[in-house]
């Protein structure tokens, strides 16, 4: 985003534009600068035979999808649904990655008919898994390197009590179930959450790879996850990607050459593929000055962007409509009741009612996490994409929200 002389704009468009044409509120989504991201991303790892599996569950629209396919970019799935999504994408089921946790064997299954890549987070699964498909379906393990990412509990997967992978203290186990049924381990797998912010972790949990990887002789590919935190403020401390880059280049290149064969090498970013791509944009209906603070209320909420209340996830703010207002201190609140802070004490240009603000870095876990709540209806989305703006999915109505609903006869 860039603010020029005819105000805030967006791969060329004004967001200004977005909002009176669309409507709001409304997610609007840079394609260049997703594409932007995942070269960045890849190039840091150049020497490799590296694949980016962008973890849709950051942003599940159909477009997003299509637009990282066409640059080379697999996917990494969490559920069926987010697979026949991708399917419908143009992805190849090889070029997908299946990463659920909990979901029930019939769904595996699916997966396996489906012709995804499997990868299988817990020992009884791998075991009815053998027993299923013995030798015939390869799959990779997610093992948990008992790493814990990032500061926060609620983002950090790989720590000792996370319900994520198998131990990696339980790969004797594993070796055991795998050579009983013949099974082929095609990769390992690790993801240890989000928010990484230096090498040294990722070297830690790939150092335990390795490690591992010497239990099994059929390995294809090495899967590191995600993690790479995304600046959300001025002056945030971010993951350099090309410090990781040269060190994981260096050490997986020596792994490979102890193991004997050129693995590839993959990773699963959702965020910082799409983070900074997205924005929301929301209306302001009212100012209230209160005792103690001035509330600046938008037509959005908890419903529409959670992260804020669900992490306490700091998303910066702009009043696009006033880029030139004397700034003044707001609490930027939705509208949903419940206690819907987008941004305590936040410096604003002075917001007026009408006035549009965004919120910035709402391209991942922005929309995928949004819901109806109060019974009220999910933002368009619209994608700029070469300089124009195109609207990539409805704005909800009310038949929507009753699609469902089943009445029954009550008299
Ligand atoms: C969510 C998730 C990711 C993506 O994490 P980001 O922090 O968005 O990059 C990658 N892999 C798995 C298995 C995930 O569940």
């Amino acid at each position: 985003m860039k603010l020029t002389k005819q105000g805030y704009t967006l791969g060329g468009v004004s967001l200004l534009d977005v909002a009176r044409e669309f409507d709001s509120p409304v997610y609007v989504y840079d394609a260049d600068q997703i594409v932007a991201n995942y070269h960045e991303l890849k190039n840091a790892f150049k020497g490799l035979d590296v694949h980016l599996k962008y973890a849709c569950k950051a942003l599940t629209n159909i477009n997003v999808l299509k637009l990282l396919r066409k640059e080379g970019a697999g996917l990494d799935t969490v559920s069926i649904e987010e697979a026949m999504i991708g399917l419908r994408a143009g992805y190849e089921p090889s070029e997908i990655l299946f990463t659920p946790n909990s979901i029930g064997f019939s769904e595996i299954k699916e997966a396996v008919e489906l012709g995804l890549v499997i990868n299988i987070d817990e020992l009884s699964t791998l075991e009815r898994f053998g027993n299923e498909f013995g030798n015939k379906v390869p799959c990779c393990i997610r093992l948990n390197p008992h790493i814990m990412a990032g500061g926060n509990s609620h983002i950090s997967v790989g720590h000792i009590d996370s319900k994520f992978g198998i131990s990696i203290y339980q790969v004797p186990h594993i070796k055991r179930i795998v050579d009983s049924y013949g099974i082929r381990v095609n990769g390992l797998h690790m993801h240890t959450g989000s928010d990484i912010l230096d090498a040294e972790v990722f070297l830690r949990g790939a150092k335990l790879l390795y490690e591992a990887a010497r239990s099994f002789d059929n390995l294809e590919f090495m899967d590191f996850g995600s993690g790479f935190k995304v600046k959300y403020r001025e002056g945030d401390v971010t993951t350099d990607v090309n410090d990781i880059g040269a060190q994981i280049v260096e050490s997986f290149k020596t792994f490979c050459a102890e193991y004997g064969k050129d693995l590839q090498l993959w990773f699963e970013p959702g965020k910082y593929l799409v983070s900074n791509a997205g924005y929301l944009l929301a209306d302001v209906n009212v100012v209230k000055q209160t005792t103690s603070t001035v509330f600046a209320g938008v037509n959005s909420g908890q419903n529409h962007l959670l992260r804020p209340m669900m992490y306490d996830a700091y998303h910066n703010i702009l009043n696009i409509s006033n880029p030139a207002g004397t700034e003044r201190i707001y609490s930027v609140v939705g509208y949903i009741c419940e206690s819907d802070t987008f941004g305590y004490d936040r410096k604003l240009n002075e917001v007026r009612v009408g006035d549009i603000l965004a919120i910035c870095n709402a391209g991942a876990y922005g929309f995928s996490m949004s819901s109806n709540y109060n019974s009220r209806l999910r933002p368009a989305e619209v994608m700029i994409y070469k300089g124009k703006s195109h609207l990539i999915r409805k704005r909800e109505n009310l038949d929507y929200l009753l699609e469902n609903q089943v009445e029954i006869d009550l008299s």
